[in-house]
């Protein structure tokens, strides 16, 4: 069962990082709690002991990055050891970061934005040479005929007051619509929340699947891998549709959260490309709504193209800014064979 449940939450800070979280958390709160992050691991590496670390690890661990303590009874250590750093390593990797090993500006920077709780599969990222989409293990997608019409309901006892039902389901429709746009599917709301295929609610603290919701900019939402069609939403949370009147420093776009569950819900996992909507991270007051070239090829891999879909002039430049990544990880790799090839040449020259 585990591996079809995939929970979706967002974390301004990792869980019981540096003490608990007061709840519920103010962003004067949230800027110290990041502070004190950045000054005590900034620019630490493998050899040295730091007080707090063993939480690092544990987030590592919920994530997917660290496997626990080798001993059960043991806990995590403040080591930074050598199995924290190859962490580190698969981390960026993984996450598109600069790879140096150690926790450098660029990785406290992610670590301490808020995020999905869907842990990643650095598997394939580590083997990877390009940055790119991903699958749930097993990669499950819903088996319909094609064009697949999907329903969906929202939850008539887990709603919550603002921003309103009708608001809610204008936000939704729009975000299942990003999807349809580019695969072969219609997502239709049903009044029949029973028979729904995705069922969508609002939910308060523990409530019954083993994830429990925390408070305002803890856990934000999770949703469930194809076919179980389960989203939840942390009710504690400001849910903003419009921040021209949503004015909270902790405010999350729920459009953008929307988009990206749908997203899991079809079967995506996270992606290593920044800018994409599958990427885990999502900073408050922060909209990611259109689908970047990286979730279209993605999604469409598994459910085939919309007939009708056609590529805009923004998703054309970018194809050609990922072209050009592509281009330059190649030149690099031509400079250092050649380097070698020199190196080599000088060497054998030496021996003679
Ligand atoms: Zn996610
Ligand atoms: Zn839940």
């Amino acid at each position: 069962m585990f591996h079809s449940f995939f929970f979706l939450i967002f974390l301004l800070f990792p869980p019981k990082l540096l003490l608990a979280r007061i709840i519920p958390s103010t962003a004067l709160e949230e800027q110290q709690h990041r502070r004190t992050i950045f000054t005590r691991f900034l620019g630490t590496g493998r050899g040295t002991e730091i007080t707090g670390l063993s939480d690092l690890k544990k987030y590592f661990n919920r994530f997917g990055y660290l496997a626990p303590p080798r001993n059960r009874s043991e806990s995590f250590t403040d080591q930074f050891d050598r199995r924290f750093e190859l962490a580190v390593v698969t981390y960026q990797k993984t996450l598109g970061l600069p790879i140096s090993g150690k926790l450098d500006s660029d990785t406290l920077n992610e670590i301490s934005s808020p995020r999905c709780g869907v842990p990643e599969f650095p598997a394939l990222h580590a083997r990877a040479t390009t940055k790119r989409f991903d699958y749930f293990t097993s990669q499950p997608m819903w088996t319909r005929g094609i064009p697949m019409t999907l329903t969906y309901a929202f939850s008539s006892q887990n709603m919550i007051n603002s921003p309103a039902l009708n608001d809610i389901r204008r936000v939704f429709k729009r975000a299942f619509n990003r999807w349809s746009v580019v695969i072969p599917a219609n997502f239709t709301e049903t009044e029949d929340y029973d028979f729904a295929d995705v069922k969508i609610g609002f939910y308060n603290g523990d409530h019954g699947d083993g994830e429990p919701f925390d408070g305002i900019l803890g856990v934000l939402a999770h949703a469930f891998s194809p076919e179980v069609g389960k989203l939840h939403l942390d009710a504690a949370e400001i849910w903003a549709i419009d921040f021209s009147s949503e004015k909270s420093d902790s405010a999350v776009d729920l459009e953008s959260v929307a988009t990206h569950e749908i997203g899991h819900l079809l079967g995506l996992a996270h992606t290593s490309v920044k800018g994409a909507v599958m990427y885990p991270s999502l900073k408050p007051r922060e909209r990611k709504l259109e689908l970047k070239m990286d979730d279209i090829k993605g999604i469409q891999a598994l459910y085939g193209s919309n007939p009708n879909f056609k590529l805009t002039a923004s998703l054309q430049s970018d194809i050609s800014s990922s072209s050009r990544a592509v281009n330059s990880m190649v030149k690099s790799s031509m400079i250092k064979l050649m380097t070698m090839s020199i190196i080599t040449i000088l060497l054998l020259f030496l021996v003679m």
